[in-house]
């Protein structure tokens, strides 16, 4: 196998079955000494790790949208928008808004 950094070739170092040997993990390292791993799925958990794929990625995009409508929350609280208006708008509690508001003066506050 090529290393995905600089092309070259790769031997592995280490084989090491993960979850009960339905997941081999091997470290390789390149003729240029770079080190990576590789994961060998055996079919029959093939569907376990896509499914645990996909709810990592859902997680991580719900993360990233909230992260977004926080700050936007938080430009908007700066710029002298009510709360109670905003939490209406976005569907939030006042009480969310508080703590968003809250988190923004905490960073504001940072040196
Ligand atoms: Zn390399």
């Amino acid at each position: 196998m090529k290393c995905p950094r600089c092309g070259a070739w790769s031997d592995v170092a280490a084989t090491r079955p993960l979850f009960r040997g339905f997941v081999v993990q091997r470290s390789r390292d390149c003729a240029n000494g770079h080190r990576f791993q590789t994961y060998e799925i055996g079919s029959a958990a093939l569907g376990t790790v896509r499914a645990r794929l996909r709810d990592a990625s859902i997680t991580a995009e719900r993360r990233a949208l909230q992260y977004r409508r926080d700050a936007e929350i938080a430009r908007r609280l700066e710029r002298g928008e009510q709360g109670r208006h905003l939490a209406a708008e976005y569907g939030l509690s006042t009480s969310s808004v508080s703590l968003i508001n809250r988190a923004r003066i905490r960073k504001s506050c940072k040196p």
